[in-house]
């Protein structure tokens, strides 16, 4: 026959181009001619399996030993999708490929790396962030995939509200300790750059100390600043501070002695720096107990963002629906709120609904991509007092509420109102935590 069949045609149309690496972020040459074993034996797997990911929009793609074998799974908008497995010796030299693209140190297997790759795929340009982790029978693999297109940078980018941009500038403007936190994963990284771009650095003076995740800066008027030889971060901040600079950017503050240290140089200084807490109140009760002075931290204390994120519904499919008075008071939405936005129902038969065409854009779930909701504890004249006074984290939230403060539950309707995501999944993300 001539011709090809149907599904020969098809499977021809569907052949995906692979991902291109184009180098690592930090610039480290990967020695690929040196390592030809390796990339023998990994680096058509690691190409497979990052494209799948891209593929399917993944976000988020694990690699981990378990075994015999190796299993990876990936997130598409921070939800589980199915992955696989593959022999533990194959999913050892994917892991192995992917550090040494990264411009990781292959040699070492027992500490905590993480960098990233350049890589283009689809016509579109990705940034690959890698770490590499230690655990009981060889390394994990986390890949955050992050397109290139899509821009995370600012406050705007980020769709954080025009209260909130305003309180990020007004803090900009003077010295103290400003932070985020969240759970791993949540977006707090991508949030403290926001947060930095945020106070202007084309109007103050912004450094960067530190690692801060791999991530330059330079473009964005924001300087590195290298220490002195055997200067520890005290006195580093000290010389920042003479230096002129109205704030900077350090690695996260997760431990007593690290926040001692920021506290006591918050007056001559702005501190900008991720903790690790799961939410704002429990970020300054940790504070309070690792400084072990509470009337500090409540001076030095500007404010603390956490985040969380949704799915956004797409752009191609939502259906707009008017809402009744009583169902808008129920979700706690203003009674002006004239549209709602939600997920298409999908009909069980063509009868149902002969209309219906399947959105390839989101492939039928209904959303597309991710956005943020937001917490922002801004440390207030009665805030400082709750503080001062050893505040339980149920107290500060109260209080938060008194001063109608943004706390994710208003934010999440916020966004709900202007369109940029469903009642229902809101609801989700609330029920999965
Ligand atoms: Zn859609």
């Amino acid at each position: 026959m001539g011709w090809f069949s149907k599904a020969q045609v098809e499977e021809e149309e569907d052949e995906i181009e692979p991902v291109q690496f184009k180098g690592a972020l930090n610039g480290v040459d990967p020695n690929l001619k040196a390592n030809q074993r390796l990339v023998d034996a990994g680096l058509v797997a690691a190409k497979d399996l990052v494209t799948d990911a891209l593929d399917q929009r993944a976000d988020t793609i694990r690699l981990e030993p378990k075994g015999a074998q190796a299993v990876y799974s990936f997130l598409i908008d921070g939800i589980a999708a199915p992955g696989g497995r593959m022999p533990k010796s194959e999913g050892m030299a994917v892991t192995q490929m992917l550090k040494l693209l990264a411009g990781l140190d292959i040699k070492e297997r027992k500490a905590v790396q993480s960098g990233g790759i350049k890589a283009e795929f689809d016509g579109k340009k990705f940034q690959l962030m890698v770490q590499s982790a230690p655990v009981a029978d060889g390394e994990r693999l986390t890949i955050r995939c992050n397109d290139q297109a899509i821009k995370l940078n600012t406050p705007a980018d980020l769709g954080m509200g025009d209260a909130m941009k305003a309180k990020i500038r007004e803090i900009g403007t003077g010295t103290g300790v400003l932070l985020t936190c969240g759970p791993s994963g949540s977006g707090t990284t991508t949030t403290m750059f926001a947060t930095l771009r945020g106070i202007d650095p084309y109007l103050y003076t912004v450094y960067t100390y530190g690692d801060i995740g791999g991530r330059p800066l330079e473009k964005d008027n924001v300087a590195k600043f290298e220490a002195k030889e055997g200067d520890d971060l005290g006195t580093t901040l000290d010389r920042l501070a003479r230096a002129e600079a109205n704030a900077v950017y350090i690695d996260p503050v997760n431990t007593p002695e690290l926040a001692k240290t920021v506290f006591s140089k918050g007056e001559k200084i702005l501190v900008l720096a991720e903790t690790p807490a799961k939410d704002v109140f429990s970020a300054v009760t940790q504070l309070v107990e690792w400084t072990g002075d509470a009337t500090l931290v409540s001076e030095q204390l500007k404010g603390i963002i956490s985040q969380k994120l949704m799915r956004a519904l797409c752009p191609k499919c939502k259906l707009a629906y008017k809402p009744k008075a009583d169902f808008l008071r129920k979700a706690g939405l203003p009674e002006t709120v004239a549209t709602l936005y939600r997920k298409p129902p999908i009909p069980d038969s063509e009868e149902e609904d002969p209309d219906y065409e399947a959105c390839e854009k989101c492939s039928e779930t209904g959303y597309f991509g991710r956005i943020a909701m937001f917490e922002f504890l801004v440390v207030s004249d009665e805030m400082k007092a709750k503080i001062a006074a050893k505040a339980e984290p149920n107290e500060i939230k109260a209080q938060m509420r008194k001063e109608k403060m943004i706390t994710l539950q208003t934010d999440a309707l916020r966004l709900v109102a202007e369109g940029k995501t469903s009642l229902e999944e809101v609801q989700r993300v609330f029920k999965a935590t």
